[in-house]
């Protein structure tokens, strides 16, 4: 069995990143673990009303019930922020919780992402998964978030890994169809329809009907 550790910026990362694949990690029996830096708030509605902050997280937990994911943490940071945010403090809580869950393998977002919290997020887990004498994590990845990114090189998402997301892209869009406060409408591309058609795409890509795109950004295998 596989400990899957997926270090995110935001609750619907890990669906729109790697829903499919993380799914059917859990269905091959697998345990996947999420860690969230920032709360369900956000920078679009500073001063949410009554019973919203409920019901996002409601709907966060309702997605981690989809994807079947073993257990969630949040770190209840403000979105939108983190660029701000005291590095080493963040690096320090997400190894805390990485440390709780011992993963074998490690999700976080490209560290080219266009989103100021997503790239923060992306260079934190490189530092907390940096390889160390009797570090378990044996395989670490970046996943997408579909939309526009910058055309250069240095930021370039250039995936090396696809995962067949075929049998669980229908989880993958329920569980992005649950967060119900984030919905987009095509041709928005974190839409539900936006989000299948780039699956399919990134799965045409390599032959397959549908996959999940990473980048590997390393691998170790010890005897
Ligand atoms: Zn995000």
């Amino acid at each position: 069995m596989t400990r899957i550790l997926v270090i995110t910026a935001h609750p619907d990362d890990e669906t729109l990143g790697a829903g499919g694949t993380l799914a059917r990690a859990v269905r091959a029996g697998n345990d996947v673990f999420v860690c969230v830096a920032c709360d369900v708030t956000t920078s679009r509605e500073p001063r949410p009303g009554p019973g919203v902050l409920e019901r996002r997280r409601a709907e966060a937990g309702e997605a981690a019930r989809i994807l079947g994911l073993a257990e969630v943490i949040n770190l209840r940071l403000p979105d939108q922020t983190l660029d701000t945010h005291p590095r080493l403090s963040l690096v320090k809580r997400i190894r805390q919780v990485a440390a709780r869950w011992r993963p074998d393998v490690v999700y976080t977002h490209h560290p080219g992402d266009p989103n100021f919290d997503h790239r923060v997020v992306a260079e934190a887990a490189l530092a907390v998964a940096r390889p160390h004498a009797g570090s378990r994590v044996r395989r670490l990845l970046s996943f997408e978030i579909p939309g526009w990114t910058a055309p250069l090189p240095a930021v370039a998402f250039l995936p090396n890994v696809h995962v067949e997301v075929v049998r669980t892209l229908d989880v993958k869009l329920a569980a992005l169809r649950s967060y119900r406060s984030e919905a987009r409408t095509y041709p928005h591309p974190r839409s539900p329809r936006a989000v299948r058609d780039w699956a399919r795409a990134r799965g045409a890509a390599v032959g397959l009907p549908a996959a999940e795109a990473f980048v590997l950004l390393r691998e170790l295998e010890r005897s």
